[in-house]
């Protein structure tokens, strides 16, 4: 794995839209909700999902939680930067208008997508900056995905292979931060964002 590259060596640039994916289970989630919590000047997207709200989560804050018409509306209507089915069961996208006036109004956006929603945004907006979140090594992410080995055998195989197929995804990413501790992945994205 690479290590992070300085994107803006000269230290000006406008307001860029980053990305933050990587493979299922790496902790894209507490890392960018720690990046928010450090730096409340970026945008951090909040997401419009059709699955239900945990306990604790707060529409509006952790996602717009909208019925499945309310998600084709927002489809049709063009509102989304990008969408996908997320492990084959719920929809989450991206709204858009929020995403266009927070770099309007001079700010750093960001998105924390899984991989094929990293790739849409790739392909819609292509100055977008692409961050891959990698677990420190195979091992660990075996073990964060596995978790407590209470899984049948079938889903331990379909989650290891969901797992190699997402880390192969990382050659399409500008760069990657390694994910050993919060609080050095989230060093590594605002050395990233210039901040
Ligand atoms: P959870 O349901 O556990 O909060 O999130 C499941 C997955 O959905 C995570 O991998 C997260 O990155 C992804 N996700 C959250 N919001 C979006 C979104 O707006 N677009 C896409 N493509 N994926 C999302």
């Amino acid at each position: 794995m690479s290590a992070p590259t300085d994107p803006n060596p000269t230290g000006s640039r406008s307001p860029r839209l980053t990305v933050v994916s990587g493979p299922t289970a790496v902790g894209k989630g507490t890392v960018v909700a720690a990046l928010r919590r450090a730096h409340p000047e970026i945008f951090v997207s909040v997401s419009a999902t059709t699955r239900a709200p945990r306990p604790g989560e707060v529409d509006g804050d952790h996602y717009l939680f909208v019925s499945e018409a309310e998600f084709d509306r927002l489809i049709a209507d063009d509102e989304l930067l990008e969408w996908a089915v997320v492990h084959g069961r719920h929809r989450y996208g991206t709204p858009r208008g929020p995403v266009l006036a927070a770099i309007e109004a001079g700010r750093e956006a960001v998105l924390e997508i899984d991989l094929q929603g990293a790739r849409q945004v790739r392909q819609r907006w292509p100055d977008a900056y692409l961050v891959f979140l990698a677990p420190p090594s195979w091992d660990e992410l075996v073990r964060r995905l596995v978790g407590r080995g209470t899984e049948t055998e079938e889903e331990r195989t379909r989650r290891l292979d969901t797992a190699t197929r997402e880390l192969a995804a990382e050659s399409e990413f500008d760069t990657t931060v390694v994910n050993r501790d919060v609080g050095r992945a989230v060093a590594d994205l605002v050395a990233l964002l210039g901040l």
